[in-house]
């Protein structure tokens, strides 16, 4: 069965080629390298710093682990958060890389064998937190040791204008005078201009080769619906992902609770994870959700960074992002595996309000919050956009993308929009007329003629605006308000409550030189979900039939190697490789070899297991 390895014995014993393709076959079982990978090893192998600017899930990792094993002595990873680093190790030594990390959970007795290794030599990758890197402790350490590199993960860290500065990354800039002629790299997700300076200014990388690709993740279908009635919504929406993981963000931690509790009486399996929680059991949660394949994870966004779980089949917001950027990262935590995934979010006027009241309570200067202000709205712009979602995501990060991209909800079922000049109009003179003094729902209950005691106590009742939109219906007088918000015509004044103000650009409507079209909202409730985009996705959405009874028992066995080591399953093999499996049905060592995902490693290790359960099954 499976054999457990001690600490830093290389599995396979069989000499390591030093070529990155070959590398790549051997160690990773993979056939081919994608995009620009190639091209950043080739350039570190030599001796060339790099700044990689990927995608999640584009393949980062190998471009600095390959190198790492290609040149002589050890790679220095520095990455922030400890549960990463230890999931990164552990799947190294499922590949039979010699890997260990430096961080303060270690127990002495584990340091003592860290440093042993390092002066024998005997390590490939080290990763180490930032903040030990730069101690002269750890200077110490290496000095005698050969260092093939340096590679700074989540390299975005280091620029203030994200939302996960860490100061401790600027140090890292110093790196460049205290090991002259070492290869760095600095490697992120994020890209936009901003980050892309800081990284390169304060990390030192001038001289580095800049590797960028297109940011699209074509393997995550968008949605974004108005919210009607939120719970049966997101339980329609999880109904479609029966058996396999994802994350749920909220905005609040009470929020959350709420959410998992409601959701497992509802009989899904939920685990709640947000920064007040007790250590030990949000610990746990986040190892059950790396661990478990049927799992809800409703979190706060404190939870997602440097989570790697390549198989998260889903994310749903309940909650308005405070950005595009935010957002596009937190979605892009589904489908790191290339597999089909679906996110989705449910939003409305109030997320808005809300949102923008906490830019405005923030203690952020004014310029700050006039670029955070922006950024909500463009958030908003691609809510309310008729458009491919695709198309106008990455239009948001300068990336032209023809749209029609055929997996979004815009694409697959088209939204309608109607001529909304006159109600434009009418809706802005509610706004005008009543003195900009008020929110969406006093301005509809103007619009409609509601006769209640708000109205007449402000004598609105009298105004020739009152009742002039009552035939339009409540819902599409909040959609043309949010609409108009998005289109930048209204603002919202949080220091009044949210009331809604006029903007220069209303003045154009007024005068009938500007004409404004609305998407049509569609209606929202199970008739709605059954014609739209209601396709099942998970791993086994390609497999049929007896392709997918075999999957279900090599995930079963995958399972089991899994908790006798103790580690996640796509440590053993993503779900990609158990598709080949049950649709090639390899059924000797050397053809296991053959697919994607099975290294000398792994076929030493887990082989057999998966030959006896596919022999079983063979028709
Ligand atoms: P990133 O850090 O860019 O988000 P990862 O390095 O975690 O991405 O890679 C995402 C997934 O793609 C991993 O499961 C990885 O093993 C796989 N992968 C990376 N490069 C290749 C390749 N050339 N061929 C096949 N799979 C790959
Ligand atoms: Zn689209």
């Amino acid at each position: 069965m499976v054999q457990m390895q001690s600490r830093f014995d290389p599995l396979f014993d069989g000499e390591r080629t030093k070529n990155p393709l070959a590398v790549l076959k051997q160690v990773y079982g993979y056939p081919a390298f994608r995009g620009k990978q190639a091209d950043v090893i080739a350039r570190v192998v030599s001796g060339g710093d790099a700044v990689v600017l990927f995608p999640t899930g584009a393949g980062k990792s190998l471009c600095f682990q390959i190198p790492a094993l290609c040149r002589d002595g050890i790679g220095i990873v520095v990455s922030p958060l400890i549960a990463l680093m230890r999931d990164q190790v552990e799947a190294l030594k499922q590949l039979g890389v010699r890997a260990a990390a430096l961080n303060s959970s270690l127990t002495r007795e584990e340091l003592l064998d860290v440093r042993r290794a390092i002066a024998d030599g005997a390590l490939d990758l080290l990763y180490v937190t930032p903040e030990r890197i730069v101690t002269p402790g750890f200077k110490d350490m290496v000095r005698n040791a050969r260092i093939a590199l340096f590679a700074i993960d989540e390299a975005h860290c280091v620029s203030q204008w994200g939302h996960d500065f860490r100061p401790e990354y600027r140090e890292l800039g110093h790196l460049s005078e205290a090991y002259p002629g070492v290869p760095r790299m600095a490697l992120t997700a994020t890209a936009d201009p901003h980050t892309r300076e800081d990284i390169i200014d304060k990390l030192n990388l001038h001289s580095a080769e800049v590797f960028t690709t297109s940011f699209d993740r074509p393997n995550i279908a968008y949605e974004i619906v108005e919210r009607d009635q939120p719970r049966q919504q997101l339980l329609r929406f999880l109904t479609r992902h029966k058996g396999s993981s994802g994350i749920v963000y909220c905005l609040s931690r009470a929020k959350v609770e709420d959410t998992a509790e409601w959701l497992n009486g509802q009989g899904i399996r939920a685990l709640a994870y947000h920064a007040g929680m007790d250590r030990a059991v949000r610990d746990a949660n986040q190892d059950a959700f790396l661990k478990e394949e049927n799992l809800c994870l409703v979190a706060t966004v404190a939870f997602g960074m440097g989570i790697d779980k390549p198989n998260v089949r889903y994310v749903a917001h309940l909650d308005l992002p405070g950005s595009v950027e935010a957002y596009y990262q937190e979605t892009g935590r589904a489908g790191r595996d290339g597999l089909p995934s679906d996110v989705w979010m449910a939003y409305g006027m109030a997320d808005v309000i809300q949102r923008g009241r906490m830019i405005d309570e923030g203690n952020s200067g004014d310029d700050i919050k006039r670029v955070e202000r922006a950024k909500l709205n463009a958030l908003l712009g691609i809510c309310e956009t008729p458009g491919c979602r695709r198309q106008a995501i990455l239009a948001h990060f300068g990336e032209a993308h023809a749209g029609g991209c055929g997996n979004c909800d815009t694409c697959l079922k088209p939204v309608e929009t109607w001529d909304g000049t006159d109600a434009a109009i009418k809706a802005l003179a509610a706004i005008y007329r009543t003195g900009e003094r008020f929110g969406t729902g006093h301005l509809i209950d103007v619009l409609l003629g509601n006769d209640n005691e708000k109205t007449t106590r402000f004598g609105h009742t009298d105004m020739p605006v009152f009742g002039a939109g009552k035939d339009i219906a409540a819902k599409t007088w909040q959609s043309v308000y949010r609409q108009l918000l998005a289109a930048g015509l209204v603002s919202v004044d949080h220091n009044a409550f949210g009331a809604l103000k006029l903007e220069p650009g209303a003045r154009a409507v007024f005068k009938r030189e500007r004409e404004v079209r609305f998407r049509k909202d569609r209606p929202t409730g199970a008739k709605a979900s059954k014609n739209g985009s209601s396709r099942s996705v998970n791993a086994k959405s390609a497999l049929e039939g007896s392709d997918m009874e075999l999957f279900e028992a090599l995930r079963a066995a995958r399972t089991t190697i899994a908790k006798e080591l103790s580690v996640p399953p796509y440590v053993v093999f993503p779900d990609t490789t158990l598709v080949a499996f049950a649709t090639e049905r390899p059924t000797t060592r050397a053809a296991l070899l053959g697919i994607s995902g099975v290294g000398q490693s792994k076929l030493e290790r887990y082989g057999d297991a998966f030959l006896k359960v596919m022999r079983a099954h063979q028709i």
